[in-house]
């Protein structure tokens, strides 16, 4: 009932800039952040890269409602990819789909994608398409699958809590398309992917094995030791030595993991972000930021929150329904600002609902 005035909503300058002055906006996209711009972002990708690891940046957001926004979105990847090569980073890309315009024109899309990809291929650099809610999983897959030919430099992700993802695999493998494989972070229905977490973890790890065995340098993304050892097992098992994949993590989560996993041979750059709240906003326009796939941090806990309460279906539909980023910032940095805030959304939902005519 709340989704579409709370989207509308999200979308008001006058809620955005609300919401933008609470300290609530930095402390979520804060908890796996590098910085508030590209240039703190820069500096701790050096810093990254000074341990021996490598990053990749991502300019957090999603669901850009207009083409402007969309297009401001690829710039800002550009710019990502320019201060890469200028400072000699080891660093790539994630990117969002529905930030560079899904949601209003697949042309739009996919022609701010290629632009993106032209350039990271000029610079000999690499695209990792992240992988957002079910609604987006096909035509993700297919635009990735697509540009490929063209640009190889160019990967995907895969959820493993769907029941679709071993075809997803098996599709990426025989393209020679590279994967990241993740368990998920969005909210799906029963009927899309696995409620229980037994079978999410049995799903992930048969993916993993294909991909092991079929894949083009697949990335194991998970912080969940048992499928780290899992994959280690089976990479040994089959001779694939730690060269033709890696792991990766969270930035600033589980960074004892992370050196442990360096120190014997792996790769394993993690991810994370960084954010430019460039006009106290919220939302395409407003989070202006990106995401840091890189090596640790020193601002954050080191370890996840004791307990984790599953947010409210007012706080799933949030702007910041990514819903790890959720759950862990809230718990662990701001839970008091997160529910004011989620509160007033659906109060100002409320009131729209009431008063249909005045937004
Ligand atoms: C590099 C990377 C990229 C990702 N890209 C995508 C994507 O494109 N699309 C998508 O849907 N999802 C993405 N995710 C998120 C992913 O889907 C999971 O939601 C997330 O990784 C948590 O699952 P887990 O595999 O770590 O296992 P879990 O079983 O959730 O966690 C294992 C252990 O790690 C701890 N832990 C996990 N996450 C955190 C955290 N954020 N903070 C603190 N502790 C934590 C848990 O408490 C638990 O002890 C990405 C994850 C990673 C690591």
């Amino acid at each position: 009932m709340l989704r579409a005035p709370i989207l509308y909503l999200s979308r008001r300058r006058g809620l955005q800039r609300f919401v933008g002055r609470q300290r609530l906006t930095a402390a979520v996209a804060y908890r796996f952040v590098a910085g508030d711009t590209l240039d703190d972002a820069v500096r701790a990708v050096a810093a990254i890269n000074a341990r021996g690891a490598t990053a990749s940046l991502d300019h957090l957001g999603e669901n850009v409602a207009e083409e402007p926004a969309a297009r401001t979105a690829a710039q800002d990847y550009l710019k990502a990819f320019e201060r890469i090569a200028a400072e000699r980073l080891q660093a790539n890309v994630s990117v969002k789909l529905t930030q560079l315009g899904l949601d209003i024109s697949e042309d739009l899309c996919r022609g701010l994608l290629r632009a993106v990809l032209v350039r990271a291929q000029q610079l000999d650099n690499f695209v990792r398409v992240d992988m957002e809610g079910s609604a987006y999983t096909q035509r993700t897959l297919d635009m990735v699958l697509a540009l490929h030919d063209e640009f190889p430099n160019c990967g995907v992700v895969l959820q493993s809590y769907l029941y679709r993802t071993e075809a997803g695999v098996a599709s990426a493998n025989a393209a020679g398309v590279r994967v990241r494989l993740v368990k998920g972070a969005y909210d799906e229905p029963a009927d899309l992917a696995y409620p229980k977490k037994s079978d999410v973890d049995a799903s992930f790890e048969r993916a993993m094995r294909a991909l092991l065995d079929q894949g083009t340098y697949p990335a194991i993304a998970t912080h969940d030791e048992r499928l780290i050892d899992a994959t280690k097992a089976y990479a040994r098992q089959r001779g694939i030595g730690p060269d033709r994949f890696e792991f990766q993590l969270l930035y600033g989560i589980r960074r004892d993991l992370q050196e442990r996993l360096v120190r014997e041979g792996y790769r394993v750059p993690t991810y994370g972000s960084f954010s430019e709240i460039s006009s106290g906003s919220v939302g395409a326009e407003a989070i202006d930021s990106i995401r840091a796939c890189g090596g640790g941090g020193n601002r954050w806990p080191k370890s996840p929150p004791k307990k984790t309460r599953k947010p409210s279906a007012a706080a799933r539909n949030s702007p910041f329904r990514q819903a790890s980023e959720y759950r862990y910032a809230r718990n662990q940095v701001n839970a008091r600002m997160a529910k004011t805030m989620t509160t007033a959304i659906a109060n100002a939902a409320r009131m729209v609902a009431v008063n249909p005519g005045r937004p």
